[in-house]
This record gives C-alpha cells, structure tokens and sequence, in this order.
C-alpha cells in the first residue's frame, strides 16, 4: 500500500464514553484485517504529560518500552492491537506548547508573529504525521475530551487541516456519540447527537461514521433517523451498545455491524476479514469461567477505577486462561484501601486467595501495605509485590524476619538506619527524558531453578517496563539470601534487585518493573498466571 492514511477517532455528548477502547478496537480490526496500523492520543490539557498527574484525576500513568509516561487509553491500544506504543503516541498540549514556544525562543519564526493557527496547528499535524511511514498503513488518533471543549479547539482544527492536505479518500472521521434512552419517555433519543455532530460541522468536519453508545438496541428507523439528520450513510452508524461482559467484546460488536467494510470502502483499503478465532476463544473461555478466586488489591487509589487499570486487565486476562482448557476462572478483585488495614488490621485478608501490592509513590497508606505483606508471608497466601510492592516486601522482610527495626525506603524515611530501599547508583542509567525516574524496558535475567525463570517457561532473560526511583540498596543483599529471599531476576550486570520471591513460601514473588503493562487478552503475562494459578491452588486447598 502507498502512503499511510488517517482515521481520527473525536466524541461528542458526554466523556467516558470509552473513546480509547473504541480506539483500540478499530485498531485491532484492521490490524487483524492484514494491515500495519499506529495508535494516538492527544490529550488537549496543559501539563507535559501525565508522569506528575494525580492518579486520582488521571487514573493510571501509562509507561511504554521507550520510556514515555502516558495517558492509560495507550494501554488500550497496546491491548486491543498488541503493537507497541512510543513516545510518539502520546501528546499533550502542553508538550505541543512547549516545542512551538521553544521554536520561537530559539527564532524560528524569523520575527513573524507566532498563532494557534497557523503554528499550533502545523505543530498538532507534525505530532500526528510523526507516526505516518512506508510501514505504516493507517494511524489512528483518538482526540481527547469532548467535541465543544475550548481546549479541544485547536487539536480538532489540525484534523480538520488534515483532510485538506491529505485528500479526501486519505482522511477518516469517526465520530462516538451517547444516545440516551430517557425512562420516563421511554424511548432512546437522538437529539444529543445530532447537536454533537452539528458542533463539529460548524468547525468544518463532516463525520464518516458514528459510533452510536447506547443503553438499549437502535431499531433500523432510528439508525435511518441519525443517519439522515447527521448526513451519514445508514449503513455508518453503528450501534455500541454497553457490553455488560466485558470490554474485550466490543471489536466483535463493531465487526458484526460491517464496521471494518464501511472502513475499508471509505479509505479503499485492501482489509480482510479480520482473523478474530483465538480472542472469539478468550472470550468463550472467559464466558463459560466456572470457578472462582479473590484477589485483594491493596493499594491507595483504590476507589478510582482507572488508577490500576492495567493491573486489574492483567488479572482478568490470566483469570481467562486458567485453569485451561474450555473455560477460565473468574477472578474478584477485592480492592483494599491500605489505610484500612492500618486502621483495623490485615486479618480481613484471610477471606482473599492472593494478594496483590501495586505500584505507589509516597508516604500514605505504606505501613498498612507493610502489614498485608507480612500478613501474606505468614499466612503462607500468595503474593504478588509490583513496583512498591517489591519494595514493602523488602522493608518488611527486613523488619520482621532480619530483626533490623526501623528499616525503611528512603522515600518514606529519608534518615532510617536501614534504608533497606534507597537511591542508587541506577541514576547513572536514567539516559532518558521524564527526569529522575528509571523509565521504560529493561533487560532482567532471571536465575535458574527459581519460580520466577519456571513461570516464564524457562527464558533466560526478559523485558520489563520501570517506573519509580528507588532500588533495593545492594549492601543488605547477602543478608536476604540468608532469610530465605532469592533474587530471581536481577539486571544483566548482575546490579541491581529485578525480582524476588521466597524460599519457605507457597508463592511470594515480587517484580521492580511494573509486569502490568505487558500483559494481554489471550497472552497473560507469565506472573500474573502463576500467581492466579497460585491463588486457586490455595483456595482448593483450604476448601473454599
Ligand atoms: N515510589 C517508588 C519509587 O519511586 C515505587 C514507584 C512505583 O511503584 N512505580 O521507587
């Protein structure tokens, strides 16, 4: 094929209609139809990027192989199409900002006076074209917020540009809208979307398709109705209804309407049917799940759904392929707020099969973490640590098992007398941008004859995905092995602590890079299997 083509994915109404799982889904059909496709977002809020965000406001930070930290909808993406992210699939406005303010510090702009458009615009175009290339057939951007947003303006503006530079048979839009069912009318309604798509023909953007979210099923007179008063072909609006399943269901949804022809007649791509046999398999075995096991998630964003996004898909996703066969098993997550337990103890773990510490930053809600560690050692339950949760294993080990009182990561207690955790020489490898953080994949080699190496089915060596700051201070290593820990993965110089796991302990394993982000539908991350696997084992054996 010749050069790459666009489609641009904006939405209307409300937010939240799940624009990124949209996103990723149209991805994976054409990726599955046989063609090369690249994924985007542009986020229109003014910080750099989401690496200093609250996790409360912005759910889970997103970390790709090269190290940039990113809005979760990538997670999506790489879920759904299983093509790596970059740097490059992630902008800001700030960062658009940024580089044009930098051109004209720097004079670029000879004098000239410096605009949204033409400037912002040309700048929003290159972040977009940056992804375009021989080997590339379709990029696919999904616009951030809301069609109507003032910040939105200048993003929804490019893509309009972008149709005129490109030509009309290069240039996709889609368009996701809500169309409510009122009760008390008793009917679905599809004025909101009507004025969504007027909003964004008023910019000058004649959508292609409208992906339709709706509680209850279009009939054929409304889809004619929405298709007559937006402009649409009838056969381009399609039907999202809510998928109470789960969201890996949508591509099939979107398939089953002629989604993929509509694309494909639209951009003259040569796509094939999509090759859906195995994920329609995932999707059977998650269906006929039988049993079940509950994992508690110990954290302290737990009451934001989307702060540990990518730990909770790698639940259900190993949930999925276990025990094998016909059907997988159903996993509950029991999410846990760690100042709870500090406040009324671990023992309502007992119920839980595993546990399961997710990556963190700062001071709250660690020493109830520390707590579910131990208790999970003790009560021979299985653990999963990422991140901090490698990190308050240590700590704990330390405190409880090596007697040293008071040990700490220098994060939580910059003066303990044994920073157990601490700031090393890693700096030295943070190479990349993003600042004092260790980002991006790193090689890790794991040691023979441990649980980790037999998890990841006897590999020498792996790739894993870091975020945080901290190491585990190498001076307090020989005393560890004395305990009973083995350092199943450590860096290939052999420097720094990858990962660990216990000697005297059904399964205790804990991983410094966040394992989360590699995990996918139908390909569970190696860990996280044995970890679900390790919990329904126990389950069976107390008789649950
Ligand atoms: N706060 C810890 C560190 O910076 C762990 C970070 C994380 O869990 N992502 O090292």
């Amino acid at each position: 094929m010749g050069k790459t083509k666009y489609i641009f994915v904006t939405g209307g109404v409300v937010s939240s209609l799940g624009k990124g799982l949209t996103a990723g889904a149209i991805g994976m059909i054409l990726r599955r139809g046989g063609l090369r496709v690249r994924l985007q977002k542009l986020d229109p809020y003014i910080n750099v990027d989401p690496g200093t965000m609250n996790p409360f406001q912005h759910g889970e930070v997103y970390v790709t192989d090269d190290g940039a930290e990113t809005d979760l909808d990538l997670g999506h993406y790489e879920r759904f199409t299983g093509v790596p992210a970059s740097r490059a699939s992630n902008y800001t406005t700030g960062q658009i900002y940024m580089s044009v303010v930098e051109k004209e510090r720097r004079g670029d702009f000879l004098g000239g006076t410096v605009q949204v458009v033409p400037h912002i615009t040309d700048e929003i175009k290159s972040c977009i074209r940056r992804l375009a290339d021989p080997e590339v057939d379709v990029v696919i951007t999904e616009i951030g917020g809301t069609v109507g947003d003032i910040e939105g303006l200048p993003f929804i503006e490019a893509i309009r540009q972008m149709r005129h530079d490109e030509g009309r048979s290069r240039v996709l839009y889609v368009h996701l809208t809500l169309v409510p069912y009122l009760r008390a009318a008793g009917e679905l309604k599809t004025k909101p979307t009507q004025q969504s798509v007027s909003l964004l023909r008023e910019i000058g953007i004649q959508p292609d398709i409208l992906i339709c979210r709706a509680e209850q099923p279009l009939t054929e007179d409304l889809r004619r109705k929405i298709a007559l008063f937006c402009n649409v072909e009838d056969r381009a609006v399609i039907e999202e209804k809510d998928v109470d399943r789960s969201i890996y269901e949508i591509p099939e949804v979107l398939i089953q309407q002629g989604f993929h022809e509509v694309v494909a007649d639209f951009l003259g791509l040569p796509l094939r049917p999509p090759e859906m046999a195995d994920w329609r398999a995932m999707l059977g075995r998650i269906r006929r799940s039988s049993g079940e096991v509950g994992i508690a998630v110990v954290g302290k964003y737990i009451k934001l759904q989307d702060a540990y996004k990518s730990v909770y898909e790698a639940l259900h996703h190993a949930g999925a392929e276990v025990p094998g066969g016909e059907t997988g098993t159903h996993v509950n997550v029991e999410r846990i707020e760690a100042e709870s337990i500090e406040q009324d103890g671990p023992e309502r773990l007992s119920g839980v099969d595993g546990i399961l510490i997710p990556g963190g930053f700062g001071t709250r809600g660690v020493e109830g973490k520390i707590a579910a560690a131990r208790f999970a050692r003790e009560q021979n339950i299985p653990y999963l640590g990422i991140c901090l949760g490698i990190q308050i294993a240590v700590i704990e080990i330390a405190r409880n098992v090596l007697g040293l009182a008071g040990a700490n990561s220098m994060e939580f207690d910059p003066d303990t007398r044994h920073p157990v955790i601490a700031l090393l020489d890693s700096q030295k490898r943070v190479t990349r941008m993003g600042g004092t953080m260790r980002l991006g994949a790193f090689p890790c080699r794991l040691s023979p004859n441990t649980r980790v190496r037999e998890a990841y089915g006897g590999a020498e060596e792996t790739r894993e995905r870091h975020r945080h700051r901290y190491e585990i201070n190498n001076a307090f290593r020989a005393a560890f092995e004395q305990a009973g820990v083995r350092f199943s993965g450590l860096s290939p110089d052999g420097d720094l602590v990858e990962m660990l796991e216990l000697e005297n302990h059904p399964w205790f394993v804990a991983s410094q890079a966040h394992i989360e982000f590699q995990s996918r539908p139908a390909a569970p991350h190696p860990l996280f299997k044995a970890f679900v696997q390790a919990s329904i084992r126990r389950r069976q054996a107390i008789g649950r």
